[in-house]
């Protein structure tokens, strides 16, 4: 039987970065992945790094947000120095479009929100943000510059983190999901794969949105597919420098000239394809924000699942099975809050502490609900 000091269930970009973390620190670590490792919802997603909150329940993520923000050009810089590949690090800001006829009020609250939450952010004049980002429509009234965000090439990243892994000497498996994690009384002994099983002194669930189907993780990450539809497009006359959002869509420039748009959240279960409804809606939203995108080229379009957790918040830290962790429910920021996940899992496992307070994402959070909700069924 194969033993390990961690198994990892999952080869998405959170399992790919725990792996590494792990490898560095000398422990003995495996991926197992049900399909080819890296082709799940880090393949899929626009990469944009962002702590700003999207609604006010998820300003309780923002210290975590923040610390991965500051973590990503050292991570970036020892994934590319050790996997020897590129992953179109942009650390050249966001800007935020506003719309409506009453930018001021709208504008005044926005930055005082960002303030308060120690983050950089600057009102821009229309005129201001069009001289800075000449793509962006003359119906736009004002702007916010949030200097400080940034994005990457989510492929790239999660192809170089997984090299970086396995020449750090994780082995990494694929077509070898988990189908159960593997009980002993109140210890993770490791994972039970299709046709065996795997022993290991930690298991760290990373499956994505997949992780409820291992038997045995509902309770702790009962985590659901939210789709996101996404275009490339490629406009060589239009000069794009920074990401810019509005309220109804973000534009992502590459450093290879593609411009990607996106993305829609849907409930559609585990289907992941693009429909005629979806890929219309970001378009039309995304030429209202950059109108000479009309004239652009549709390069490649696609859909992924996000893994979203009942309070749209990640699923972090040690469930009360001995051995056992949980790192998923990243929704739509897991490439934002890779370097944290990795680096807070990387402690627990080798000093049993963490350096970001991780209680607020704990998996017992919905544990609790689940034996709550079962002891009130009635028998
Ligand atoms: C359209 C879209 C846009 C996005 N935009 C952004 C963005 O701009 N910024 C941002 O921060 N985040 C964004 N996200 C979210 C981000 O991509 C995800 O939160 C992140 O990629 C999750 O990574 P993961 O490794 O947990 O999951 P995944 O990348 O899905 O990896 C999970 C892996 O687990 C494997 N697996 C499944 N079942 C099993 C099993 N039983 N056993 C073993 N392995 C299994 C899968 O094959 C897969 O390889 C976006 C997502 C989408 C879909």
């Amino acid at each position: 039987m194969k033993k390990y000091d961690a198994a990892i269930a999952g080869g998405g970009v959170i399992g790919g970065a725990i792996a590494l973390g792990l490898a560095r620190a000398g422990l003995r670590v495996a991926v197992f992945d049900r399909q080819q490792p890296g082709q799940g919802a880090s393949w899929a997603s626009a990469g944009i790094i962002s702590p700003a909150p999207e609604s006010p329940a998820m300003i309780v993520t923002v210290p975590l947000a923040k610390a991965s923000v500051a973590l990503y050009p050292e991570f970036v810089a020892q994934v590319e120095e050790i996997s020897g590949r590129n992953v179109g690090f942009r650390a050249k800001g966001t800007l935020e479009a506003l719309f409506s006829r009453d930018t001021k009020a709208e504008l005044s609250t926005i930055i005082a929100l960002h303030h308060g939450l120690g983050l950089k952010a600057e009102p821009l004049r229309a005129e201001d943000a069009r001289e800075l980002e000449p793509a962006l429509s003359e119906e736009v009234e004002a702007a916010v510059l949030r200097p400080e965000e940034a994005s990457v090439d989510n492929r790239a990243l999660t192809a170089a983190v997984l090299e970086a892994a396995q020449r750090s000497g994780a082995e990494i498996f694929s077509g070898n999901g988990a189908k159960a994690i593997w009980r002993e009384g109140n210890r993770c002994a490791g994972l039970v794969l299709q046709n065996e099983k795997v022993e290991a002194k930690w298991t760290v669930i990373a499956a994505g949105c997949f992780s409820a189907t291992i038997e045995g993780i509902a309770p702790y990450a009962p985590v659901r597919p939210a789709k996101g539809q996404m275009v490339a497009l490629r406009a060589d006359e239009l000069k794009m420098e920074r990401v810019l959002w509005s309220e109804k869509i973000y534009l992502v420039p590459r450093n290879d000239g593609r411009i990607l748009a996106g993305a829609t959240v849907e409930y559609a279960g585990f289907d992941k394809r693009t429909t005629a409804g979806g890929i219309e809606k970001v378009l039309s939203a995304a030429i209202d924000l950059a109108p000479g995108l009309a004239d652009a080229r549709i390069e490649e379009t696609w859909a992924g699942l996000r893994p979203d957790s009942p309070d749209h918040m990640p699923i972090l830290g040690p469930a009360d099975l001995d051995g056992l962790l949980l790192a998923t429910g990243h929704f739509r920021s897991g490439i934002l809050l890779t370097p944290i996940t990795a680096r807070l899992v990387r402690e627990w496992i080798t000093e049993q502490r963490v350096s970001v307070d991780w209680d607020r994402f704990s998996p017992m959070r919905f544990r609790a609900a689940a034996a709550n909700s079962a002891q009130r069924a009635p028998s």
